[in-house]
């Protein structure tokens, strides 16, 4: 193999090459260069140390440079954040990035991002504004609240609280809600991090209104309570609801804080859908509560922080506020999402998440149909009945029934399928059951189906 050695192409010979030209037009010469040196230093270390792989369809050692070149490149364009269409029917999944925003939304983060805005202007007094009172009104106005606030994520919300409300005192969480929540998330960590003193009361399963009552002393601030939304006990349990804390906090002149988790301002159980109560329930015990702007909310990625007055202005006024603080396109993204929920019946079409996860089984149905034809004839297909998640750790014992696209390829095997699916442009992310490649429709609109339609082209003959 080392003889072989001399045969390897100089660079210069390299920049010679068509395909080199093609590099050189996108980028630079520089850095074409670059990637072909890499290329070829990787392939002398493989025959100085034989442990190069010949493939048949190598002709020579040009072509096998420029497509490690180009391998290379498809890596590193993979790397970068990029659309990808989602296959799985999990609404909100975690990987997936969560919640799409709808229409409105995202029109409004392209506007604001391009011009200047009066994200700390008060038009109305002609002199510097809160971005706070961006959101503020709205809030109050579709939950009830006495006072809002947001800041970067769920979990900076829950830090924040903590830290303002809680610091070098204690809180009393149920250890029945002691939970870690999307795998980094831990309601102990962050308190520790705050410096609140966690007070676990009561057993896994268990927890009685005793337990918090014998906890409370004069270094109480607060009880907590966590929604624990991914994880569900089953048989002999017991929560006290924070509507029957709210005596115990009321009394003790504690505060009662909810951590809602994923926070519906719509409410899926008038559509038969999980048992996840709204905001501004939870608002009528609770003092403070927070929750994620991109779960069920369907959002940008935020938390929301709502509740008495009082307390929302010690945290306003706290030096992390600025620190958490969140950026214009952030608000202008909120912002629009929250007013769609001025109309509860139109939300329902106009947020992508309330949409996706009200689908019924037979709309999936007529959404596959539709796509149906455009699958190449190579393809065997068929509709299957399915399930699908809304993900994001909401409402797990929640399935939602659904339609699926079963597809089966003539000739090559569903798994390579999927990995050339996922490594191509725009990515499509499916499942796979028993060798067929699965397809959820929930989660696929009609706007998606032409860059599906082209993607499964590839695989036309
Ligand atoms: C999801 C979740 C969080 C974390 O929210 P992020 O928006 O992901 O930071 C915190 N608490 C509960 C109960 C949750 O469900």
């Amino acid at each position: 193999m080392k003889q072989m050695l001399r045969h390897l192409p100089a660079i210069h010979e390299l920049q010679q090459d068509q395909r080199f030209a093609k590099l050189e037009e996108k980028w630079s010469k520089a850095k074409a260069t670059e990637w072909v040196q890499e290329a070829v230093a990787e392939l002398r270390k493989e025959l100085l140390e034989e442990t190069w792989v010949q493939s048949n369809d190598i002709i020579d050692f040009v072509d096998e440079i420029f497509m490690r070149v180009s391998e290379r490149l498809s890596e590193h364009s993979m790397k970068r954040l990029q659309r990808v269409i989602n296959g799985t029917g999990t609404v909100l999944h975690t990987n997936l990035g969560r919640a799409r925003l709808g229409e409105r939304a995202t029109l409004q983060v392209a506007q604001t991002a391009q011009s200047y805005s009066n994200l700390e202007y008060n038009l109305i007094e002609g002199k510097r504004g809160s971005r706070h009172d961006l959101i503020e009104g709205i809030v109050k106005e579709i939950t009830g609240a006495e006072a809002a606030m947001v800041v970067n994520n769920n979990a900076a919300a829950v830090y924040l609280i903590l830290k303002a409300l809680a610091k070098e005192k204690e809180v009393i969480v149920s250890r029945g809600e002691l939970v870690e929540i999307g795998g980094s998330f831990r309601v102990s960590s962050i308190m520790e991090e705050s410096g609140a003193h966690l007070i676990e009361v009561g057993t896994t399963n268990k927890t009685h209104q005793s337990d918090y009552e014998q906890a409370i002393n004069e270094n109480t601030a607060m009880i907590m309570k966590v929604h624990t939304s991914n994880f569900k006990i089953i048989g002999f349990t017991k929560e006290i609801p924070a509507s029957e804390l709210k005596h115990v906090t009321e009394q003790h002149k504690v505060i009662l804080y909810e951590d809602l988790g994923s926070g519906a301002i719509y409410d899926l159980r008038q559509d038969g859908i999980g048992n996840e109560p709204t905001v501004s329930e939870a608002l009528m015990h609770a003092d403070i509560v927070s929750f994620s702007g991109d779960k069920l909310l369907g959002g940008p990625q935020v938390g929301m922080i709502a509740g008495k007055k009082d307390l929302i202005d010690k945290l306003k006024k706290h030096q992390l506020a600025r620190v958490l603080r969140v950026d214009k396109m952030t608000l202008a993204a909120l912002e629009a999402t929250l007013s769609e929920y001025r109309d509860l019946d139109k939300a329902k079409t106009t947020i992508p998440t309330l949409k996706a996860i009200l689908l019924t089984k037979e709309e999936v149905r007529a959404r596959i149909a539709l796509f149906k034809p455009k699958i190449p004839a190579s393809f065997l297909s068929e509709i299957i009945d399915g399930t699908s998640q809304v993900g994001g750790g909401t409402m797990p014992e929640v399935e939602l029934d659904t339609c699926l696209l079963k597809l089966n390829h003539q000739s090559i095997k569903s798994h390579e399928i999927q990995e050339q699916l996922r490594k191509g442009s725009p990515a499509v992310v499916g499942r796979i059951q028993e060798d067929a490649l699965l397809f959820d429709f929930r989660t696929i609109d009609e706007a998606e189906f032409a860059d599906l339609e082209a993607r499964l082209q590839e695989f036309a003959n």
